[in-house]
């Protein structure tokens, strides 16, 4: 078999003991790999450089679309950027897939039919981080939801899901109040689900599917959710599953691809050569299969899991009466190589069919075609007074644009708003050319009106235009509008 080649950084703490661990493993189960070694992590960023990697290493990953990275250590202050979220993002890894398997009675957990895989999307929602302060009360965090991110994430669910034996997906969104954000992430989930009736999928609000995981994870195969919530609950299933040192993790995109393991560089142990590598392994074996050595896979986890049910555990999951022996990272790898060949026999075996083909996701075009139409603007104003004050300065502006609605935080104010109603400084002044959004307004008419705002002395902090796709709403209503 031709050698693959692959972007190896040793990383940080305890990264250098468990990736040379896992390297051994791995050649000697017979995985063939031609490995271009790279530098990352503290001492880069003590050299100056925020993002942790030097610009030349980039070419490294690019070269070899795979990346297989220990933990790293972030410097505290400074700048210093996370080197995980820039290369998800710089090299598009769209999917995080994180397994989450119980290893009972071996390893203890109160779950030990917990066999559920997290596909959590990478690139964009709330985590894309662009914030503003409007006032200096309110700040801004926009959430961004394309079609293209939801598409592509909930067909790599279906997708692993088909590929690895899986019955079903699960989406958690909170769509009943984000109903266009994560409604288009469960309307392009449901569209998808359409491609694969061999699997079965549902539904979750991420509340209740949050509170699922932490009771009930024994339910759950496949679960697939925006980034945030995916987050979330992958802190939740990691902590239910009762063992984070063996998580291993995917971060999938359509060229290349970064696997490493769930925890960090444990700087306390580091040093020791105590370290389970069994993370960093896991996270390999999902490489092998990326890269098609899914003979290799199957030998080297089925090795891995002999080596826990025969009790021979790190320091992380030893205990008396289950482990038979304590070891260190070197006898553990040891322990693994000495098992290549043989299966386990009380917990589940893995297979990677040696047919299996890496998933594949086609590229998703842009939307065209369709009509976009403005037919008004909302305008944001930092305004101390109340809202009728501000509805009579503003319609003494508004036209040829009516002033349809003003509110606050979501909640409308103006007209006929409840005595009650608290506001702040942040008054979102809705202006349509007719109310009911069928009529068309033009730039210009925008522009003007922005203008006179401003000059009648208003602090406006930002615009919105309000458009139709082929004549529906691109914009909510206000609560209570
Ligand atoms: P951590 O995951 O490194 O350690 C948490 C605890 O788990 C520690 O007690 C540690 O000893 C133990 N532990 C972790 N991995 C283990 C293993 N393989 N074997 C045995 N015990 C293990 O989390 P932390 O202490 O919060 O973070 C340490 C550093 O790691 C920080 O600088 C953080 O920024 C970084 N970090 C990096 C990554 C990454 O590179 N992917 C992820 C998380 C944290």
């Amino acid at each position: 078999m031709a050698k693959t080649p692959i972007t190896v950084a040793h990383g940080d703490g305890i990264g250098p003991e468990i990736m040379a661990a896992t390297l051994q493993m791995l050649d000697a189960a017979g995985a063939q790999l031609e490995i271009e070694t790279i530098e990352i992590g503290e001492q880069v960023y003590l050299r100056g450089v925020t993002a942790g990697i030097e610009d030349k290493d980039w070419a490294s990953i690019r070269r070899t679309g795979v990346f297989l990275k220990a933990p790293i250590t972030t410097p505290f202050g400074g700048g210093y950027k996370s080197l995980n979220v820039t290369t998800r993002k710089t090299l598009g890894l769209f999917a995080n897939v994180r397994p989450y398997m119980a290893y009972s009675p071996f390893v203890k957990t109160h779950f030990p039919k917990m066999d559920m895989v997290i596909v959590r999307e990478n690139e964009e929602d709330l985590y894309a981080g662009i914030e503003y302060q409007h006032t200096p009360d309110v700040m801004e965090c926009l959430k961004l939801i394309s079609r293209q991110g939801c598409e592509r994430i909930s067909r790599y669910a279906f997708e692993y899901a088909r590929a690895n034996g899986r019955k079903k997906v699960t989406c958690m969104i909170k769509d009943n109040i984000m109903k266009m954000t994560d409604g288009l992430f469960y309307k392009v989930f449901a569209e998808i689900a359409k491609d694969y009736p061999d699997i079965e999928n549902d539904r979750m609000i991420i509340d209740i599917g949050t509170a699922k995981i932490a009771a009930d994870p024994e339910r759950f195969d496949v679960v697939v959710a925006p980034n945030l919530y995916g987050d979330i609950i992958s802190d939740v299933a990691a902590e239910v599953m009762g063992s984070v040192g063996l998580g291993g993790s995917a971060n999938i995109g359509m060229k290349q691809a970064m696997f490493e393991a769930v925890h960090g560089s444990a700087p306390d142990i580091a040093g020791k050569g105590i370290a389970n590598p069994s993370g960093l392994l896991l996270g390999a074996i999902m490489m092998l299969v990326h890269i098609g050595q899914n003979d290799v896979a199957t030998k080297l986890h089925n090795a891995w899991l002999k080596t826990l049910e025969d009790g021979i555990h790190t320091g992380d999951i030893y205990k008396e009466g289950v482990s038979t022996k304590r070891v260190g990272t070197k006898e553990f790898s040891d322990a693994v190589i000495a098992r290549l060949g043989q299966v386990p026999t009380k917990l589940p075996a893995m297979n990677y069919p040696s047919d299996a083909k890496r998933i594949t996701i086609p590229d998703v075009k842009p939307t065209t075609g369709v009509k976009k139409e403005l037919v008004g603007m909302d305008v944001y104003i930092d305004w101390n007074g109340t809202p009728d004050e501000l509805a009579a300065k503003l319609n003494a502006v508004a036209a040829p644009l009516n002033l349809t609605m003003i509110s606050c935080r979501g909640l409308k104010l103006w007209p006929n708003g409840q005595p009650e109603s608290s506001y702040l400084s942040h008054m979102a002044n809705r202006f349509l050319k007719s109310a009911d959004a069928k009529t068309l307004a033009s730039t210009a008419e925008t522009m003007g009106l922005l203008q006179r705002i401003n000059e009648a002395g208003l602090n406006v902090i930002k615009m919105e235009n309000l458009f139709t796709y082929d004549g529906v709403k691109g914009f909510t209503a206000g609560q209570g509008e």
